[in-house]
């Protein structure tokens, strides 16, 4: 009978909450806690509180089975004392071996070293990962799949909170390869004509044009927004003017390092001396950039702390990748050596989410995005080969070849870090390349 890391492998099972690694990797190790992540924290999206209320037992169903392969001693239940619904969900299933853990409602409470530091009071090494702690972290979208391979059924849906300028906000199961613009349709299309969709959320989304953008297993929302929003100007400026800005008017006040979340937990990030590696040149500068490499991306520095309202955030983005392009990338252990304690006023910097709300003008959007059992299925799916960290899969399957739901279409590579990819509804492969487009048979549905 297959393992537990065959099962989910073969069901195409990545981490749900954040790049997509491959979770039949994370889970190849032994460990003393494992953790489940539901203190989701972008302000609008609602998918794993919708999950926790609505699927409390299959979510600890995962759990359990992870933590039995990892030979756990223990596990975590991660979630948002404010979200009394979920609390109340799962609780009626945890067994005596996990605790629920309560979260303060802190933009960014899920980040993954968060949740660790404040459930456990153990740090991630810089640079390292949670089993080097002995710890396991999953997303709750994550234990559901899981679950579900277990039971059989292969990932061909993704949760996603639809909300922000659209007619019905909603949260529901669309199926993976749908387009943006089909899933738009779900939520009653746009309410207004200029706008533009942020993709995972207001604060680490990035902005997408294109509406023909899929979902993936890796999705967890978008909002709209219209255009003129200050958020929306915000998100769309380019590396260039972001640039220009920061070279000329930051006073390296260095607020944006004094709340940023790592440097706060006391990793080697420091915001401000790479904006201020804009401003010099040669040796000096070089050695600037190194303080960049431990941003987790979270966009406090840009859109909270900055009083001239400059982007710390993506210097640091495009630092990162030029640092990784002209070889400077330091390895765990120099990134450990940069560390220090956490900071003594940390537990005093938290965002208060409301209060994030309102700084990005969001706080009209109060109303939740409600769950919405059943969509109505596209006409077509086009489903990327890649969607997560890894090798591309084998496409196995042949133009004009009738599929159904589940069956594979690309294997994993193998001896690689590749997962398959799966047909995410019935019907006919129309074309084959970096995307799978599948259309539905007239008459079905
Ligand atoms: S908060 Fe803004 S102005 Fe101050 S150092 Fe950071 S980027 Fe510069
Ligand atoms: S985005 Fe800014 S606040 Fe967040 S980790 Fe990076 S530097 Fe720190």
């Amino acid at each position: 009978m297959p393992n537990l890391i065959e099962i989910i492998k073969n069901a195409g099972v990545v981490g749900a909450g954040g790049a997509g690694f491959p979770t039949y990797q994370k889970i190849n190790t032994e460990v003393e806690i494992v953790i489940a992540n539901g203190a989701e924290c972008e302000p609008l999206l609602y998918k794993d509180v919708t999950l926790m209320e609505n699927y409390p037992q299959e979510i600890v169903n995962g759990m359990l089975r992870v933590m039995e392969h990892v030979k756990a001693k223990r596990g975590i239940f991660a979630v948002k004392g404010k979200n009394k619904k979920s609390i109340e969900a799962i609780s009626n299933w945890l067994p005596q071996n996990i605790t629920l853990f309560e979260m303060e409602d802190v933009y960014p409470a899920g980040d993954e070293y968060e949740v660790v530091y404040h459930s456990t009071g153990r740090r991630i090494p810089a640079g390292g990962l949670p089993f080097e702690i002995g710890v396991v972290v999953q997303n709750v979208e994550t234990f559901y799949n899981i679950e579900q391979a277990a039971q059989g059924n292969v990932v061909t849906h993704s949760i996603l909170s639809v909300h922000g300028d659209v007619k019905n906000p909603l949260t529901a199961w669309f199926p993976i390869g749908m387009s943006y613009a089909d899933v738009l349709k779900e939520a009653g299309g746009a309410t207004i004509d200029d706008f533009i969709l942020i993709d995972g959320g207001p604060m680490m989304g990035k902005v997408v044009s294109d509406l023909s953008t899929p979902v993936t297993r890796t999705s967890g929302g978008f909002i709209v927004l219209s255009k003129e929003t200050h958020l929306a100007v915000r998100k769309s400026q380019n590396e260039k003017s972001f640039k220009r800005v920061g070279k000329s008017a930051c006073d390296q006040c260095s607020l944006c390092t004094e709340m940023c979340p790592r440097y706060l937990m006391g990793y080697p990030i420091k915001p401000h001396l790479v904006m201020r590696s804009l401003l010099t040149t040669g040796e000096y500068s070089k050695t600037l950039t190194y303080w960049a490499q431990a941003c987790c991306e979270c966009n406090i520095c840009s859109l909270w702390a900055c009083p001239e309202e400059l982007d710390p955030r993506n210097i640091c983005v495009t630092t990162k990748r030029d640092t990784k392009e002209n070889n400077m990338w330091l390895s765990a252990e120099q990134l450990q050596e940069m560390s220090t304690e956490v900071h003594p006023l940390k537990e005093y910097r938290g965002v208060p989410t409301k209060r994030l709300v309102r700084k990005l003008g969001l706080q009209n959007y109060t109303k939740k995005a409600p769950f919405q059992k059943h969509i109505k299925e596209p006409e077509k799916v086009s489903i990327p080969l890649q969607q997560h960290i890894g090798t591309l899969p084998d496409i196995i399957v042949k133009q004009g070849q009738k599929v159904k739901k589940g069956q594979v279409l690309a294997e994993a590579k193998k001896d690689a870090l590749s997962m398959p990819i799966h047909a995410s509804m019935d019907g006919i492969i129309v074309s084959l390349g970096e995307r799978i487009t599948i259309n539905r048979e007239q008459g079905s549905n």
